[in-house]
């Protein structure tokens, strides 16, 4: 709620504070529980950012996180610790995240003792039990990271993930860095997951076609703020915000007679730690209105579960 996170640009022979990058700026939405939500935006958007302070990694600047009608944002470390076992993240390179110099057993493990496990062959029946579940065979626990296919790594980044039974997941970009195919491998494995554990997702990704396999609802973040919410049918029949319709006409379709009209996006992304007044869109908005380099459009529900941020709905 009214989430943001500034990181300070420092420079000159002091090492001052010379600037700001409003890398999250008033971001506010709910994740209900069983859902997948999806959040999209264009790098630097502030989506990793966003994922990471939902978990406390990074420290907001600003803003309230809630987990289940819990304020989170002003837990101690310890308190956090521990509630680290309800939520977990998943990340986009499994093999910066997983030690190279530690067998499978030892990282899916680890967890597994960091709460509370001390029992050696407790924890090594544990984590049996979590290959079998994300796909891999037993034998796999005395092997090392770079003896594994990307996919398979982002298996094992996955079993590390749900070795506690967490809640809620924190999935920033786990299938980017993969090839098409294993992408829906990998995304088809995290479905029946979250079907078999009861678990909620948010999952994060710079590509629309991935949200739209695997999302309940969707958001769209451009330049540290959200843009456009709603459920996924909502938002890829009827977008409404001019930069979420952009994305959209840059997808392929797969029906060349249907009529898509391309909107190309003017320029690049302005740099967050210069963003422009009113609208952060202005500069690049197909339909854009005096109003709009003043004002900063609200985000507010326009329709029944559809929230978006623009002056054109006002
Ligand atoms: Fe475009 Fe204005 Fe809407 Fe921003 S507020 S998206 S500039 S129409
Ligand atoms: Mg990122």
């Amino acid at each position: 709620n009214g989430l943001k996170k500034y990181f300070d640009i420092k420079g000159g022979v002091f090492g001052r504070k010379v600037g700001e990058v409003k890398a999250v700026d008033d971001v506010s939405f709910k994740v209900m529980k069983g859902e997948i939500v999806g959040i999209v935006g264009e790098s630097g958007c502030g989506k990793s950012t966003t994922g990471k302070s939902i978990l406390r990694l990074i420290e907001p600047t600003e803003g309230e996180v809630k987990f289940e009608d819990k304020d989170i944002t002003n837990l101690s470390f310890e308190e956090m610790r521990k509630l680290r076992k309800d939520m977990q993240i998943i990340f986009q390179d499994p093999y910066a995240s997983l030690n190279p110099r530690h067998t499978v057993e030892k990282i899916v493990g680890e967890p597994l003792l960091v709460h509370g496990m001390n029992s050696a062959d407790d924890r090594k029946k544990k984590v049996r039990e979590l290959l079998e579940v994300v796909g891999l065979r037993e034998y796999h626990a005395s092997r090392y990271p770079h003896q594994f296919s990307g996919g398979q790594r982002q298996r094992i980044g996955i079993a590390r993930a749900l070795a506690n039974n967490p809640k809620m997941i924190i999935c920033d970009e786990p299938v980017s860095a993969l090839d098409v195919s294993v992408q829906s491998q990998i995304l088809n494995l995290m479905e029946e997951l979250r079907t078999e554990f009861n678990l909620t997702y948010v999952f994060i990704a710079h590509d629309l076609s991935v949200v739209k396999h695997i999302s309940d609802r969707v958001g769209v973040m451009y330049l540290g703020r959200m843009v456009e919410m709603t459920t996924k049918e909502k938002l890829f029949e009827d977008p409404k915000h001019p930069y979420t319709q952009a994305l959209m006409s840059a997808v392929p379709v797969p029906d060349p007679d249907a009529k898509k009209e391309r909107v190309i996006l003017q320029g690049d992304v302005p740099s967050p730690s210069n963003p422009p007044s009113g609208c952060a869109f202005h500069t690049r908005c197909p339909r854009v209105m005096d109003v709009c380099k003043e004002v900063r459009p609200e985000f507010r529900e326009i329709e029944d579960e559809h929230y978006v941020a623009c002056h054109l709905y006002e």
